[in-house]
């Protein structure tokens, strides 16, 4: 049902993505609440209403059937039980069962290869048995945990078999995907939008640079040929379409020579899509907020080409605790910085990002100036 402003939506998930829907939902005259169980969560604090509670909290959930009209989230590992049961009585984008797929590693990884999407070599590992299976061609691999995983964490390379075994192990034997490392040339995402009415519309697609499995750039749009974007835009929406998706999508690619793999999927705005709310026309979470109330989707072009950079903890602590100096970014003419509000920096954990924007082409030389902006925050 078409939502008008002024009614309230909810958000589970009080993240940084979360937070910047709820600045979305503001722009247009929503109000939302958000359900986060951390009391200082990033959207919490900008949300009319915070509800401080676990995902599966039934008090919780059944406040916001009462007073909310509409739900979306902003973190995969959200219990889709709580999707399902939200959507008994409100409408809720995107849907539970997509959200159930991808946030399992072993769903997400058989859903692409039962519908023909390129997938890299895996097997599925629930037991030690499983072991049998897998072929010498799978190493050097990854294991990496079927459930909760993000920004590189409960991932292992190993060798071979011996090794995989022992990451098991060291993982407590739960299921897990061993994926074979693929030679990668670059990593890219596509971002898309589908509305109520099945119409789906994408933003540029964007390169990504991860440093110890976390995003560290983003370039956008990416330096890729007309065929590839093609291709990976292609893909994409063809996902959104299995999964019957309503809602704000990311997809992670792995570009080796001339082939295609998709990585991941994120029912959900990306990290790597934080430069459409400097460079869009429409940001994904604008987008996300037009699908969730089921209006009009904006135009998700870029009018500037952007380049952004993350600012984990480790800006703070290195060499020793401190505040960054901030007026050498504030200083920059198309540079803006961004900062979730969050209490205490500590490594690896994302704190904030900047987002250079430019009529001019970007260059090797745009990215190694903000980076030498950001050494020597
Ligand atoms: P997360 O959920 O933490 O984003 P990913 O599975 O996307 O986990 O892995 C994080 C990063 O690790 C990827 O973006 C990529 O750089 C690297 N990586 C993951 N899987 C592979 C693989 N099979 N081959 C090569 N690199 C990989
Ligand atoms: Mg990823």
């Amino acid at each position: 049902m078409k939502l008008v402003p002024k009614k309230m939506l909810a958000m589970l998930g009080g993240g940084q993505l979360g937070r910047y829907f709820v600045m979305a939902a503001h722009k247009l005259g929503y109000k939302v609440t958000v359900l986060d169980p951390d009391p200082e969560s990033p959207a919490g604090r900008v949300a009319d209403i915070h509800l401080n509670y676990a995902y599966d909290n039934k008090e919780a959930l059944d406040k916001i059937i009462q007073t909310c009209e509409a739900v979306s989230t902003e973190f995969e590992n959200i219990p889709a039980e709580s999707l399902d049961y939200l959507n008994k009585k409100i409408q809720v984008h995107p849907n539970a069962n997509a959200v159930r797929i991808v946030q399992n590693r072993i769903r997400e990884k058989t859903f692409l290869r039962e519908n023909a999407i390129p997938v890299g070599l895996f097997y599925v590992i629930q037991s030690i048995e499983d072991f049998n299976e897998i072929s010498q061609e799978c190493f050097p691999g990854i294991l990496k945990i079927a459930e909760f995983g993000y920004d590189g964490k409960g991932q292992k390379r190993v060798n071979d078999i011996e090794g995989a075994l022992k990451a098991f192990a060291e993982f407590n034997h739960k299921p897990c995907v061993l994926e074979k490392q693929i030679q990668l040339d670059k990593e890219v995402s596509v971002i898309l939008a589908r509305s109520v009415n099945g119409e789906i519309k994408t933003h540029p697609v964007a390169e990504n640079i991860h440093v110890n499995g976390i995003l560290d750039t983003t370039i956008a749009p990416a330096n890729i040929d007309y065929l590839t974007k093609k291709n990976v835009t292609d893909l994409a929406k063809m996902i959104a379409l299995k999964l019957n998706y309503i809602g704000v999508m990311a997809v992670e690619f792995f570009i080796s020579g001339k082939q295609i793999f998709v990585n991941e999927i994120a029912p959900r705005p990306h990290n790597s899509g934080h430069y459409t709310i400097d460079a869009c026309y429409s940001s994904q979470f604008d987008q996300q907020v037009r699908a969730l109330v089921e209006m009009p989707l904006g135009n998700p072009d870029q009018h500037s080409n952007a380049i952004m950079i993350n600012l984990l903890g480790d800006v703070w602590e290195e060499p020793k605790l401190h505040e960054p100096n901030w007026e050498s970014i504030l200083e920059e003419p198309n540079l803006n910085l961004h900062l979730y509000g969050k209490e205490h920096p500590r490594k690896a954990r994302k704190m904030g990002h900047i987002t250079f924007v430019t009529d001019e082409s970007l260059s090797h030389d745009h990215v190694e100036h903000l980076q030498n902006i950001k050494k020597r925050l």
